[in-house]
């Protein structure tokens, strides 16, 4: 069978490889689809810390039962949970799986979906009867969203902003809308705001280049948001976020960033503000995406802005990766 590899920053080869065999925990996945991503990007430049080469890449994975195994049906579509977490540790145990200090990532620690078969702990495999396979292969990334903003414990009627509106700003949004708050897209590109304000709907968008506090303050009747997102993968936007926060609210930081962030600290407590990481997802996050894509709540046609086929990712990856592209998220098909 074939498998597209990164041998190294800049460079996939199609391989042949063995077909896997399966161990006693383990199902063997036929991949249909799959979502590319920043982190995928990333690996491809070579700026991904914690990677290794050569590797199989992707994580957002839509697949179906190869064979009758543990329980499974062989056809039935399934979307694996990438994140391999131990069971055995104190986080585990106490169901926080999405950071597990063992997990181990599927196309970043270990070997992804870029391959026709695949074999992942049964555990990991959750029916997704009901969906395309396109949208299959969004719920992990959409899941992100779905529990950063299930973490935040926001509530009817509250002002949620959400810095940075790529695919996992996008994803906040829709859940924030889903749990009734009304929603301030934040971006510096104009083009994705108008996405915001055409496919999501959501009620404000604002230039984040463009005195953001004023255009916050006026929206909000001078209160500021209830909650703040972060998902632009940028220092100073982190930084600049936590003077967006309302009296009594939380930040949450949804993109990782390297090194240091700094605030200040007169103004983070004088609002008494609560900061939150938000990483990764559970099994709960991936059902309640399936659920609001089954009820269509979010539509991902518009989502899907690029398509090619397996044997295509070599050639097209490079284009993808360039932003003038506009890529919002390049789908694979097997
Ligand atoms: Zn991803
Ligand atoms: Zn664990």
């Amino acid at each position: 069978m074939k498998a597209i590899i990164c041998e190294k920053p800049g460079n996939f080869e199609t391989i042949e490889v063995p077909e896997p065999t399966p161990s006693e925990s383990e199902v063997i996945l036929r991949i249909r689809k799959i979502g590319i991503c920043g982190t995928d990007y990333h690996a491809y430049k070579g700026n991904q810390p914690f990677f290794s080469y050569p590797r199989i890449l992707g994580h957002e994975i839509s697949a179906e039962i190869a064979e009758d195994m543990a329980g499974f049906k062989a056809g039935e579509p399934v979307v694996p949970v990438p994140y391999l977490h131990c069971s055995q540790c104190k986080t585990c145990k106490e169901g926080k799986t999405n950071c597990c200090p063992n997990i181990k990532t599927m196309g970043v620690h270990i070997d992804g979906g870029m391959r026709e078969l695949m074999p992942v702990p049964a555990m990991n495999v959750i029916r997704a009867d009901g969906l395309t396979h396109e949208q299959i292969a969004t719920v992990e990334c959409l899941a992100i969203g779905a529990h950063a903003v299930r973490r935040s414990s926001l509530k009817e009627g509250q002002w949620v902003a959400v810095a940075g509106t790529g695919p996992i700003g996008i994803g906040i949004l829709h859940f924030a809308q889903i749990a009734g708050a009304k929603t301030i897209a934040m971006d510096v590109n104009d083009e994705r705001l108008e996405y915001c304000k055409n496919v999501i709907g959501v009620d404000h968008c604002v230039n984040a280049l463009e005195e953001p506090i004023n255009a916050l303050k006026e929206i909000t009747d001078g209160n500021l948001p209830d909650s703040v997102f972060d998902a632009t993968g940028s220092p100073a936007a982190i930084e600049n976020a936590f003077e967006y926060v309302g009296h009594g609210g939380r930040l949450i930081l949804v993109s990782i960033v390297k090194g240091k962030i700094s605030f200040e600290d007169p103004l983070f407590h004088a609002r008494e503000m609560t900061l939150l990481s938000s990483r990764n997802a559970t099994h709960e996050d991936f059902s309640n995406v399936m659920e609001a894509l089954r009820n269509n709540h979010i539509d991902i046609n518009p989502f899907v802005t690029h398509r090619c086929n397996f044997e295509e990712v070599p050639e097209i990856f490079e284009s993808w990766s360039d932003p003038s592209s506009r890529v919002i998220k390049g789908m694979v098909s097997l």
